[in-house]
């Protein structure tokens, strides 16, 4: 007999369970658990959209209730909103789009929640997170004290943060301050935003666009379970890129630190993957980069088909392509 018994909520549809689930509704809250269990292994999570499980979790899942944003401060420019980890970051910037308060626009209906954002540095048509987050506040899993990191403490990169690296895992982001503006200056120069939306934009209209948009291109989780892009897009030397596109025409890619981004997307319909499946995951045939669970796929089948794809890619073109999504 097992003794995992509590499902737990993972956008890919993985059927897994857990020890324990543990939902706190204030901070106090969650410091008693981190008391309680003390010594357990335990994981925080938030929607579950950017987590692959494995196998059953032999250990406490927590998750936060807490749900509400306030505004600490403004000037004449800007906002300062903090907001509480629960809270569905879509939900936020719904809110503060109705205020005309701008800057988190281009994330919209990204599905997870406000902790994880600041964990992962969640990006969208040329916005990153860390653009506009001023300080996290935390618990420390060890003794439940506090302690706020200001952006600089947080070393963002590129779907990175410390928390994704020395501090995995010791610190619970409890809450989210984001410095926004008063006065809107849409950024609309990604992708085909820019003639998506109309003129003279309000911050609901960049909101709206950006929907539309993902509605065409990426899978809806309620209809199909995804954890949105299943890899991270490869910065190669310049030496890499000028091999590739000498041997095909117009390969998509945009300067980024000091090398090349070439969309692993690209990548992965050059090597024909697109639209494949292996048992129930598939490659989604409208953006490759985003792997489905099309037919009751276990957690294997999407691994194997992860693994395969990274295989011929490395291959065909001596790109090693990784994981954006978490294993757990
Ligand atoms: C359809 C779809 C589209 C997507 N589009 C995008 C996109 O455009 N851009 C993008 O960047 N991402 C995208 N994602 C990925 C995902 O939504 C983001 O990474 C999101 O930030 C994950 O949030 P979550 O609340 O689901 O976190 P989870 O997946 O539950 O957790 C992610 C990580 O954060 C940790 N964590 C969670 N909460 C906390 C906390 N309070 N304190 C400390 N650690 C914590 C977890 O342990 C885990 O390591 C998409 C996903 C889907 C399914």
């Amino acid at each position: 007999m097992t003794n995992h018994h509590f499902p737990i909520p993972n956008t890919f549809g993985m059927p897994v369970k857990a020890r324990v689930y543990a939902e706190y509704r204030s901070v106090e809250e969650l410091r008693e658990f981190l008391l309680q269990f003390r010594g357990e292994k335990l994981l925080h999570i938030g929607a579950g959209s950017n987590l692959l499980f494995t196998s059953d979790f032999n250990g406490v899942i927590l998750h936060s209730a807490m749900r509400r944003a306030r505004c600490v401060s403004e000037d004449a420019d800007h906002v300062l909103i903090e907001a509480d980890n629960g809270l569905v970051l879509d939900e936020l910037i719904a809110q503060l789009c109705d205020m005309g308060i701008s800057g988190l626009e281009n994330l919209s209906y990204i599905p997870g929640e406000v902790g994880a954002s600041a964990v992962q540095n969640v990006g969208a048509y040329g916005v990153e997170a860390k653009d506009v987050i001023d300080s996290v506040r935390t618990l420390a899993v060890a003794d439940g004290s506090e302690r706020i990191f200001t952006n600089e403490e947080c070393r963002y990169g590129y779907r990175d943060s410390i928390f994704k690296n020395e501090l995995k895992g010791k610190y619970i982001i409890t809450h989210v301050v984001y410095r926004l503006n008063k006065h809107f200056a849409p950024r609309l120069d990604y992708g085909n935003l820019r003639g998506e939306v109309g003129a003279n934009p309000t911050p609901t209209d960049v909101r709206e666009a950006v929907i539309r948009i993902r509605r065409q291109k990426l899978p809806e989780i309620s209809e199909l379970g995804s954890a949105g892009s299943f890899f991270k897009n490869p910065i190669v030397p310049r030496e890499i890129y000028d091999e590739i596109a000498a041997s095909y025409e117009r390969v998509p890619h945009f300067e980024q630190d000091g090398g090349v981004k070439i969309p692993a997307a690209w990548l992965i319909e050059q090597c024909g993957w697109k639209g494949k499946s292996i048992g129930g995951a598939q490659c989604y045939p409208k953006q490759p980069l985003v792997l489905v669970n099309a037919n009751n796929a276990t957690p294997q089948d999407v691994m194997a088909l992860a693994d395969a794809i990274c295989k011929d890619v490395q291959s065909k073109f001596g790109i090693t392509i990784s994981p954006e999504v978490n294993y757990i």
